[in-house]
């Protein structure tokens, strides 16, 4: 493979699947740009001393031990089963996930008990192993790569343990979701075993505040409103700014305009109370990024 020494900093990413464009997206965000070529593995960015890395995400958390990759974004249910030496920086919010527990309608799963003595289909043993090491529960577990959900029915598995978003898998094979084992997103990951240059450090630090940054703007909305003079004290109260309101005059001077960051989902929160205090043309907008 052709990755070069040039003291850039390497990040592996999923060279096709699920998280690959929010990835992308995320560098984007960060003002990172690069040339997605999918038949490229390594494509480096003309704007951050980045080069990104495309692989199969079970190969991620490896790649990244041994620091053919510096970090990398991969799915936090994948490093665990991977068990390599990888430390995660940060976590990234999307790709989320839950891994859960099914079994055929005649297989009662009521509690983690139920569990006891069942041997159990998955393509991610050591997570299972893990959950049932913490309960104390003894079952079996047999690893699968793909296609789990058949297990049960080839009479190989009692019931699964798998990644379900709508569930239309299970239902489709007669399946059942019981228990929550894992709740997972995209992290970003180092390695823990070997340290960075300090060059690639603070690029690495860099980046690390881009992300955040973006990630506080994603968490925020801009709210924007007009208010009575009158209830100016009582609105004020009711906004959880992260800083203190804006508050510019109108050419009614009996009213005032106020501008605020909140949470993002909090206007529902004090919408009424916003409007029983006297808010007209209330306008919450997207914040694209945001440096504190
Ligand atoms: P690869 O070819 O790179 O090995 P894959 O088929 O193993 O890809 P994907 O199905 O693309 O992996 O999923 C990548 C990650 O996306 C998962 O490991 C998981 O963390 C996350 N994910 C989020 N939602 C889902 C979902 N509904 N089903 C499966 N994975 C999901
Ligand atoms: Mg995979």
């Amino acid at each position: 493979m052709s990755v070069s020494n040039n003291g850039n900093l390497k990040l592996a990413i999923q060279k096709k699947g699920r998280l690959t464009e929010k990835s992308i997206d995320l560098l984007k965000l960060c003002g990172i740009e690069i040339d997605h070529y999918s038949e490229r593995l390594v494509v480096p960015s003309y704007n951050f001393p980045l080069e990104v890395l495309f692989l199969r995400d079970d190969d991620i958390p490896e790649y990244v031990q041994d620091g053919v990759a510096d970090i990398g974004i991969v799915g936090e249910n994948v490093v665990v089963s991977k068990n390599a030496k990888t430390e995660i920086i940060e976590k990234l919010g999307f790709g989320k996930c839950s891994l859960m527990m099914a079994a055929p309608e005649n297989v009662a799963i009521n509690s983690i008990k139920d569990i006891e003595g069942k041997t159990i289909a998955t393509s991610f043993p050591n997570i299972v192993q893990n959950y049932l090491n913490e309960n104390k529960i003894n079952a079996k577990i047999i690893e699968i790569s793909g296609s789990v959900e058949i297990a049960p029915a080839l009479g190989v598995a009692d019931m699964i343990c798998d990644i379900v978003s709508t569930g239309n898998t299970l239902m489709m094979n007669k399946l059942k979701k019981s228990i929550s084992v894992f709740e997972s997103q995209a992290v970003l990951i180092r390695s823990s075993n070997k340290d960075l240059s300090p060059v690639k450090n603070e690029y690495l630090e860099k980046l690390l505040r881009r992300i955040r940054s973006v990630q506080t703007a994603q968490n925020s909305r801009y709210l924007m409103m007009n208010v009575p003079k009158s209830s100016l004290l009582e609105i004020e109260r009711v906004i959880p700014s992260i800083k203190s309101p804006t508050i510019l005059p109108l050419a009614d001077e009996n009213l005032v305009a106020v501008h605020a960051v909140i949470p993002s989902d909090y206007l529902w929160k004090i919408v009424d109370s916003l409007k029983s205090l006297g808010a007209t043309g209330i306008l919450l907008s997207p914040i694209e990024n945001m440096i504190p």
